[in-house]
């Protein structure tokens, strides 16, 4: 254990961790940054086109762009850890950061862990990830080719992944559970538009069907009005209904609100003085590259302030 204390740990490694740690660094604060294992880079990692963060008028593959912010931060200093931080204590200051059996020590902290894709729980589903059933188009699109395949979900998400996914398949199912989208209506249209794109309404997915061996054959969609099941044939099952926060590791320490994002107020400031939170962990209103990298720019700013005010 090194009795080193850090002036800024960053937890977490999408736009809003990095843009933190770049502002941090040219702050001269020599940020340790924790990337996290599971998906270093965020969300934008799992994405084709960004083709909505300005300055990229052509538009940008999202992981060409997370390494562009990575190249950034680090050019100005930024340590970069591929560790997933286990365990924090932010009742105690300096706060107590724990990665793989390590123990690290901050005057303060700044959290951008982001969300994950919701699952819709099923014995199946899990049983299935990996064998014909995902939650990236992006990612895992190009092993259904020549298959029809069924996204679950009415956003911006499966609206998305549906349109991304007729690259590679021959049909692609939206079931929703409802009766109208909840996507934008610039998404809507593409999606209705699109010949290979179509809808099944107000159902739900009971039970996905397959082994791990041969993959996904079909699901059992129950109609939520009727109650009626009925088989559906397919070669492949994308959910895309939504995400939770990557909040777990903070629960007792921090609050948090009903669905488990970290409450923040005046920018960034969370309920302890000296822990900052920025990007999706906080929002679950825009959750746009752009604003999650605005709000990493705002989480080191105020733990700049911060440190100041400690006479630092
Ligand atoms: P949303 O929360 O917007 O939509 C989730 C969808 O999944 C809803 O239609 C919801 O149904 C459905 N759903 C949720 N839980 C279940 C469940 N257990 N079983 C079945 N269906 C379920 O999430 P998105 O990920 O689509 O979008 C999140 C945010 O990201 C939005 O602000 C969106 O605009 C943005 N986004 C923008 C994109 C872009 O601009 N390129 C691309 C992707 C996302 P119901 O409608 O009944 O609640």
């Amino acid at each position: 254990m090194s009795s080193q204390v850090h002036k800024i740990i960053i937890i977490g490694s999408g736009c809003a961790g990095y843009t933190a740690a770049v502002y941090a660094a040219r702050a001269n604060l020599k940020p340790l940054l924790f990337e996290g294992i599971q998906q270093p880079g965020g969300q934008l990692t799992i994405t084709t086109d960004v083709e909505n963060y300005p300055g990229f008028p052509e538009g940008i593959q999202g992981p060409d762009l997370m390494a562009l912010f990575k190249k950034q931060a680090e050019r100005f200093g930024t340590v970069c850890f591929p560790k997933d931080v286990n365990q924090v204590d932010f009742k105690n200051h300096p706060f107590t950061i724990t990665a793989e059996g390590k123990t690290y020590f901050g005057e303060s902290v700044i959290i951008a862990t982001g969300a994950s894709a919701k699952m819709l729980g099923l014995e199946s589903e899990k049983r299935l990830m990996g064998h014909g059933v995902s939650s990236c188009a992006t990612c895992d699109g190009f092993f259904f080719k020549g298959k029809e395949l069924i996204v679950v979900g009415g956003g911006d998400s499966a609206m998305e992944e549906s349109t991304f996914l007729t690259k590679f398949a021959t049909k692609v199912t939206v079931v929703h559970r409802k009766d109208k989208l909840r996507a934008s209506k610039i998404m809507q249209e593409k999606a209705f538009q699109n010949p290979k794109i179509d809808f099944i309404w107000n159902s739900a997915v009971e039970e996905i069907l397959g082994t791990v061996e041969e993959g996904v054959r079909g699901v059992n969609l129950r109609n939520v009005k009727t109650n009626e099941v009925r088989e559906k044939p397919c070669g492949g099952v994308f959910i895309a209904i939504g995400h939770i926060p990557n909040t777990q590791l903070f629960q007792n320490q921090l609050d948090l609100d009903q669905r488990g994002y970290i409450v923040t107020q005046n920018g960034s400031a969370t309920s302890v003085p000296g822990v900052f939170a920025c990007g999706d962990v906080q929002d679950h209103v825009y959750r746009q590259a752009v604003t999650a990298a605005g709000s990493g720019c705002v989480g080191a700013m105020d733990a700049e302030k911060f440190l100041e005010s400690k006479g630092d």
